[in-house]
């Protein structure tokens, strides 16, 4: 392929974003796309404004494109780390304060080509933040995430990304033996809150996609 030429999936990865883009302005979150991971650090990092105090959720996206390294770098922005704290203790109170943070990053379990936005999670934590608290979340969205419905967003969710993420953190649910969702009510799952963000209230939700996979 002869440079600057896109491939068949980078043309595809843009045309999708750019009709996923129009849905979710709709749905009242402003939206960008970011062919590649290098871009979309710079857009997120350009998105927060000096002065910000900024956490994420737990987030494989986050953490592989390497954002958190690029905000500490910027001196001039408040960043909470959860990776930094020394005990659970100091966990727990980085999750409280993201309630009054300026700025949440998160990455998403899958987006439907609409625009509507799919998290699971196991404490909370995450979903509550995006529901309530911080000014702005902002959403970094590898384009593996995109399911064509809202109904296989959701499928994607339980059946690739929670399954995956139960390995990830060693936890005993019936998925993490065979891979597969079985609807469990195991202490330990990973899949207490199933959250659908349909609108954005006050436009306080800014996505990022992608054109790169990240992510489960
Ligand atoms: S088996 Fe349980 S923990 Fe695993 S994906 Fe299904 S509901 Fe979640």
């Amino acid at each position: 392929m002869a440079k600057g030429v896109l491939t068949p999936k980078e043309i595809r990865n843009e045309r999708l974003a750019e009709r996923i883009i129009k849905n979710l302005k709709r749905r009242n979150m402003d939206a960008f796309y970011c062919p590649t991971a290098t871009e979309a650090v710079k857009k997120v990092s350009e998105l927060i404004p000096d002065g910000s105090s900024v956490t994420w959720g737990g987030s494989m996206t986050i953490r592989d494109m390497g954002i958190p390294q690029v905000l500490k770098d910027r001196k001039t922005l408040n960043v909470l780390d959860r990776d930094d704290a020394p005990d659970r203790e100091s966990v727990i109170k980085i999750y409280e304060r993201a309630f009054t943070t300026d700025v949440y990053l998160s990455s998403v379990n899958a987006i439907s080509e609409d625009g509507v936005i799919v998290n699971i999670d196991g404490n909370g934590n995450r979903v509550a933040a995006i529901t309530w608290g911080p000014k702005r979340v902002i959403f970094v969205i590898g384009m593996n995430k995109v399911a064509q419905t809202t109904e296989a967003a959701l499928a994607r969710a339980r059946s690739t990304a929670s399954p995956i993420n139960a390995s990830r953190f060693d936890i005993k649910t019936p998925c993490q033996v065979d891979g597969v969702c079985h609807n469990c009510n195991s202490p330990e799952s990973i899949c207490n809150y199933i959250h659908f963000l349909r609108n954005s209230p006050q436009g306080r939700h800014i996505v990022v996609l992608v054109g790169e996979d990240f992510g489960y």
